[in-house]
């Protein structure tokens, strides 16, 4: 199949767009005809055919990784020309903001205005942080041994490393992979999802314009059990990076682990939840706790999907979260008013419809929402939805349910708002709103997730890490801890004057 296609894309026209293989910085025919096709989440309708990358097509691209990590990328070149080549490639994407917008808003249903402000800014600032960061992360020199030698700690690229990503923030997932990877030296082979393949191949000519020498990066499309597991099991691959839900984390895990034992980091879901006290300025916790449902139509990993409410002002609250709601800025991917997109196809709205009805007939409260939204036509939009006096045992309580669904239930302590959040097999993110100081120390000590946000919600950047407690996840990304995940420790002795006697 060819490797390029045409795509109508709003305001650009008919845009060429890669849909084919990307090994040794060229597009490759995949090894067999086998191709899957996308869908326009505003529309229903079919977007794009893309190869299907085989196991045959992840060894060659291993094969070229390797190559480049022991002769250009790694070791073999200096820090600092990694960075101005990272430095680059955030220009480039900056240059093209508005064809990458407008690619990523047509691919995933998200408003324009909403990619280029947030995730397209987040993973250009992403770029920037790792560039900078690239010759900064050192080893350790071991003073303890006086005279007798001198011990010292380097910090190596891992080798060639898998990374698999998911679809609901495509671009920004590639960012928050490839920059500490890339940065930190390793050579990669990734896979983005067959519903959002676009995005990382079109990263793909942008990183060979900024100077990524061939083999360094890799892109293969394809489906999660054929490359993505081909990826997890091959031998000759040292760490496999993984962002999606836990089934699938889980069973990248044991392909790992029946293979080469590769070092495995997975970014996994969340259910994640908020509590909002009795002094908390409800109006605020109202337009934080919107934030942290509806963006993104609550299709992303971190979504504050459980809120606990004081007692107190429990009523107050839904009717000024129902207000928010009501008020969500619905609408289409190229206008430029849109903040609340469809879902990203039609299994997952029906999945999220479904979840609706188990939590109506579990005798939870409608208080908005619960419907396609009435203009969908093909489109796979659900309403912003609140289900309120919801009870533990609800699997809309339980459940990762990725969509625009808040579950909210009263509470009357301290104590039991923490029981309450922490009665999860996740620990991704919380928030705590209150304006009583003391208790914000409390509560974000108790609560077990790996973010707690106080009075505010969703506000990631790259500098601070970010990863999940419990089944969330094995390790923050972001910040120096998301690069040293790329590096692995060697220790030196060198011996100054120790001689050894033999027999000891
Ligand atoms: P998913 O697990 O279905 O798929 C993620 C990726 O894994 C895709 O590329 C898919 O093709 C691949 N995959 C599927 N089966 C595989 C297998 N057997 N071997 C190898 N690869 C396989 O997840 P999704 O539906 O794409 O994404 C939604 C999930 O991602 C949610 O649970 C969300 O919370 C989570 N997520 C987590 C974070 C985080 O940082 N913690 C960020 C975004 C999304």
């Amino acid at each position: 199949m060819p490797t390029h296609a045409k795509l109508r894309v709003f305001s650009l026209g008919e845009v060429e767009v890669p849909v084919g293989i990307f090994i040794n910085n060229e597009w490759v025919e995949a090894s067999s005809s086998e191709t899957f096709s996308t869908t326009n989440p505003a529309t229903g309708e079919k977007s794009l055919d893309f190869a299907h990358a085989s196991k045959e097509d992840v060894d060659k691209a291993v094969k070229a990784a390797r190559k480049a990590f022991k002769t250009t990328w790694g070791n073999n070149i200096q820090a600092t020309k990694r960075a101005a080549v990272l430095f680059k490639l955030a220009d480039l994407m900056e240059r093209d903001t508005e064809r990458l917008a407008a690619l990523e808003s047509i691919t995933t249903g998200k408003g324009i205005r909403m990619v280029r402000t947030t995730e397209l800014a987040d993973s250009i600032a992403c770029l920037r942080y790792y560039a900078g960061l690239a010759d900064k992360l050192h080893g350790q020199t071991i003073t303890s041994f006086g005279k007798e030698k001198f011990v010292y700690t380097v910090h190596q690229p891992i080798g060639v490393c898998g990374q698999i990503i998911p679809w609901n923030d495509p671009i920004m997932m590639w960012a928050w992979k490839v920059a500490p990877a890339l940065a930190a030296g390793c050579t990669l082979v990734l896979k983005p999802s067959e519903l959002t393949p676009l995005t990382a191949l079109l990263m793909c000519d942008l990183a060979k314009e900024a100077g990524i020498p061939a083999g360094v990066l890799n892109t293969l499309p394809g489906f999660g059990s054929t490359t993505g597991d081909a990826i997890a099991r091959h031998m000759n691959i040292d760490k496999v990076a993984f962002t999606g839900s836990v089934v699938t984390g889980r069973r990248i895990s044991i392909a790992a682990a029946e293979s080469n034992l590769k070092k495995v980091n997975l970014e996994l879901g969340g259910k994640s939840p908020i509590l909002v006290f009795d002094s908390a300025d409800v109006e605020e916790a109202a337009n934080w706790t919107a934030l942290a449902i509806w963006f993104n139509s609550g299709q992303y990993c971190c979504a504050g999907s459980r809120v606990y409410i004081q007692e107190g002002v429990y009523e107050k609250f839904i009717t000024a979260l129902k207000q928010r709601a009501e008020a969500c800025a619905i609408g289409q991917p190229h206008d430029e008013k849109t903040s609340f997109g469809p879902l990203i196809c039609e299994t997952q709205r029906d999945k999220v419809l479904n979840y609706i009805v188990s939590g109506k007939e579990a005798g939870a409260r409608v208080v908005t929402g619960g419907e396609k939204w009435p203009q969908s036509n093909g489109g796979f939009w659900i309403e912003p939805t609140i289900l309120a006096d919801t009870t533990p045992d609800m699997r809309v309580v339980k459940e990762e349910i990725f969509g625009p669904v808040i579950v909210a239930a009263p509470f009357s302590t301290e104590e039991q708002a923490v029981e309450l959040a922490n009665d999860t097999t996740y620990g991704l993110a919380a928030a705590v709103f209150t304006n009583d100081t003391r208790q914000v120390a409390r509560v974000t000590s108790a609560l077990d997730a790996g973010t707690v946000w106080c009075n505010q919600y969703a506000f990631v950047h790259p500098s601070v890490p970010f990863g999940g407690f419990k089944q969330s996840g094995t390790g923050p990304e972001l910040g120096t801890y998301g690069m040293e995940a790329y590096m692995q420790v060697k220790a030196v002795h060198q011996n100054l004057t120790q001689r050894m006697k033999w027999p000891m």
